[in-house]
């Protein structure tokens, strides 16, 4: 089973290993150009071909992922057996319709961002290969709610709180792309952090497209063990923060504090960052810590 391009190990060269695979090879992907980018992000992880080749796109989805081509071989995605279309990406969920041979339905994700489509296509492809029966498939990958800091939502002090877990700069693109998608300007508290788990070089931050988001929040506040430098990158993005508070806790109480009841504060975090700030709100909370809830 190969994705028309993995957004996890990051190149069109997995979806070439169906080239060498001996086994059945099903693919699956994305084929909505309502959800293509102008260009190939500046973040993208592969340029090239295994041939060497230049890559060239007639659909570029998110980072190197889309309907690419090799302008030296010939190469390209090729046919997709499981594909969704008519994508929609919305504030706090996705649409689109998954097409499988014959079989076709419409999906509603209770997430949002284009790579949750990704995780829903690669989920049905595999459980259709290996012969697992559905009752209502749509219905079935409705039903999968968010887990553990991606986009987990709280209620904290009549507000609501969402988690969003941005680490590379991929992933903290899709998340912008999310949240530009809101009704209302977002409140957003940023955390960047540069442990071990984080990546101690955070230079990352300039290869993701900030600039997206320059001019459509109602508030933005720095956090993490690196706030000052994530406070300048968004400064140069044309988001000068509100507030720069190294402190992850006061961070987010004045986040909340601007916050009016029965409005939604976005927090957008790094790997250690959400460890912590999730592990305080659920204190707070009556959200199970993670090791006491079940798959
Ligand atoms: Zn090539």
């Amino acid at each position: 089973m190969v994705a028309d391009a993995d957004p996890q190990c990051g190149r069109p060269q997995v979806a070439q290993l169906a080239e060498h695979g001996s086994g059945d090879v099903v693919t699956f992907g994305i084929d909505s150009p309502e959800v293509a980018l102008d260009a190939v992000e500046h973040a993208t992880d592969a340029n090239f071909c295994t041939c060497g080749g230049l890559l060239s796109y007639e659909h570029a989805y998110m980072g190197h992922v889309g309907v690419w081509r090799c302008e030296e071989c010939g190469r390209t995605r090729g046919t997709l057996d499981v594909r969704a279309t008519d994508v929609t990406i919305g504030d706090e969920s996705t649409t689109f319709t998954l097409f499988a041979g014959e079989t076709s339905f419409p999906v509603t994700l209770p997430v949002t961002g284009l790579y949750t489509v990704y995780n829903a296509l690669a989920a049905y492809t595999t459980a259709d290969a290996l012969g697992l029966a559905f009752d209502d498939p749509g219905a079935e990958l409705a039903a999968v709610g968010p887990v553990f800091g991606r986009q987990e939502r709280m209620m904290v002090d009549g507000r609501e709180i969402r988690l969003l877990l941005a680490k590379n700069p991929i992933g903290l693109n899709e998340v912008l792309r999310a949240l530009r998608a809101a009704d209302q300007p977002p409140r957003i508290v940023m955390f960047l952090n540069d442990g071990i788990a984080d990546g101690r070089d955070i230079s990352w931050v300039y290869d993701a497209d900030l600039e997206q988001l320059a001019g459509r929040t109602e508030l933005v506040i720095a956090s993490g063990t690196r706030a000052d430098e994530l406070a300048l990158r968004l400064d140069l993005a044309g988001m000068t923060p509100d507030e720069t508070l190294s402190d992850t806790q006061r961070a987010v109480d004045a986040g909340l504090a601007a916050t009016p009841p029965g409005g939604r504060l976005d927090l957008v975090l790094t790997y250690t960052a959400m460890l912590e700030v999730r592990e305080a709100l659920a204190r707070r909370t009556t959200t199970a810590q993670y090791w006491e809830t079940t798959p």
